[in-house]
Parts: C-alpha cells; sequence; structure tokens
C-alpha cells in the first residue's frame, strides 16, 4: 500500500532489515508484555513488569546476534533498557493487566479468501467477553499517528478483523490500538460493511501485485515515508540501481502487514 518497490524489496528480493533500536524496543516490549499474562493476576504489577525487562532482553539477545550488536555497550544497553522501562510504564497507565485474561496471546490466523488469496498474521491480544464478543488488541511502541496515517495504522487492525470474522464466524467487536509511549489509545468498532470493504481493497492489492510479478515493473512511489526506508540506497527515486530481480520460483509473494512497532 506504500510503495511497490519497497514491497519488491522485502518480499520478492527479500532483502534482510536487520533490527533497529526502535523495532528491537518493539519486540522486547512485546515479549514483556506478553508474558506478563503468563503470571497469575495479583502479580501483574509495574513493579513486576519492570523488572522482567532486563532479563527478557538477554533472553531475546542471546538468540539473536542481530539483536544483541545493538547494545553492545554499557551505556547504550542502560538508555535502550531505560527507553523500554518507559514503553511498559505506558502501558499501565492505559490498563490494569490484573483486571484481564487474555483469550489468546500472539495468536497466528490465516484463512483464505474464496478467490484463493491467503492472508495471515500475528495478533498481539484477543479478548473474549462473557458474552462472547471479540475485542482485537495491539500494542504500538511508536508515535500515534497524525490523522493522515490514522486509516493506514486501523487497515492493520481490519485485516485482522476480517481473518478473526472468517475463522470464529463473528465480527470483533472493537480493534483497538494501544500506542505504549504516547499512553493513547485508539479504538474502532468494525461492522460488516467495513470488513466487506477490507476484503475487496485486500484482493485489489493483490491483482496489482500479480500484475507488477507478471511485468517486472515495481514502481518507486516515493513519499514522506522515504526518509524511514531501509533500502533507500537502491532505489531509483534516490540515484540507487536496482538489483536483477530474482527468479519467479525463489520469489513466492504473500500479503500479511508489515511488521511495524
Ligand atoms: S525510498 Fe521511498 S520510493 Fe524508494 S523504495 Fe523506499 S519507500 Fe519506495
Amino acid at each position: 500500500m506504500t510503495c511497490p518497490l519497497l514491497y519488491r524489496f522485502r518480499v520478492i528480493d527479500k532483502i534482510p532489515e536487520p533490527p533497529t533500536q526502535a523495532t528491537a524496543r518493539g519486540t522486547l516490549v512485546h515479549s514483556v508484555l506478553e508474558r506478563l499474562f503468563d503470571r497469575p493476576a495479583a502479580g501483574r504489577t509495574p513493579d513486576a513488569a519492570r523488572e522482567m525487562v532486563a532479563p527478557e532482553w538477554d533472553r531475546l539477545a542471546a538468540e539473536d546476534h542481530d539483536l544483541a550488536a545493538l547494545t553492545t555497550d554499557d551505556s547504550e544497553r542502560a538508555a535502550f533498557l531505560r527507553d523500554a522501562v518507559a514503553s511498559v510504564e505506558g502501558y499501565f497507565t492505559l490498563e490494569d493487566p490484573r483486571r484481564l485474561e487474555p483469550a489468546e496471546r500472539e495468536h497466528y490466523v490465516e484463512t483464505v479468501l474464496d478467490s484463493g488469496l491467503k492472508l495471515r498474521g500475528y495478533i498481539d491480544r484477543l479478548d473474549l467477553s462473557a458474552a462472547g464478543d471479540i475485542r482485537i488488541v495491539d500494542y504500538k511502541t511508536g508515535r500515534v499517528p497524525r490523522e493522515a496515517y490514522e486509516a493506514s495504522a486501523l487497515f492493520q487492525m481490519k485485516f485482522y478483523a476480517l481473518v478473526i470474522w472468517r475463522t470464529r464466524g463473528v465480527i470483533p467487536r472493537m480493534l483497538q490500538l494501544m500506542y505504549l509511549s504516547d499512553g493513547e489509545v485508539l479504538r474502532y468498532c468494525p461492522d460488516e460493511s467495513d470488513l466487506r470493504a477490507t476484503q475487496r481493497k485486500l484482493e485489489a492489492l493483490w491483482a496489482a501485485i500479480e500484475k507488477a510479478r507478471a511485468s517486472g515493473d515495481w514502481r518507486a512511489r516515493p513519499g514522506k515515508l522515504c526518509d524511514w526506508c531501509r533500502h533507500k540506497a537502491l532505489c531509483p527515486a534516490f540515484g540507487g540501481t536496482l538489483p536483477p530481480l530474482p527468479s519467479p520460483a525463489a520469489a513466492a509473494p504473500t500479503l500479511e502487514p508489515a511488521p511495524a512497532s
């Protein structure tokens, strides 16, 4: 949706995007919040969560050299952990986890549309009320989007809502984006027409991807997000030279929400 060429770099060329401080903080905070709910309700306190941050980072860094490389000296590590603790503290300004019992955490979902298009992704948290209402929750460690980008943040949630509707037969009652660092929540109640429109948009997006794949024409679409693009050096819009396309067999495209912090 952002830029066809960026999609090519990520999904067709599969050019790695090593973690940054920001994405690593997102990974760490998501992991702490997921594991916080392993504890009995009374133990889900801000102090307990703060104490989980450093050991959780050590565990993640031990499993991934790219993560470990981000905090090689003590002051870097201390600053990184301070930021992560601030995000975790931000979570507690938004809700009290002692009053919640999530139905699912880091929940893998997948469905195949009638056209054959497979949708898949991971939902941070799924809450189920006694009446059977579903709430989809996503944690964000980045800033609250300005109005122009709010629709794009919600599109990811509608994508998940569509998958849940198709797999469970129930339209989620609420989509909830929690911006931990800013201490803000964005809520949306989808209806059937929303989800049907989301499906149409995904089918159209997929048709555009198939067309680009057949023609090899993955257009650069420069915009405000180019400054954050990890592949700007290769982008012809900024004087770069495109690498040759990989063989079709090595480049089976998929459709899932882009990783986001
Ligand atoms: S720099 Fe901008 S136009 Fe180029 S690939 Fe990245 S997002 Fe697309």
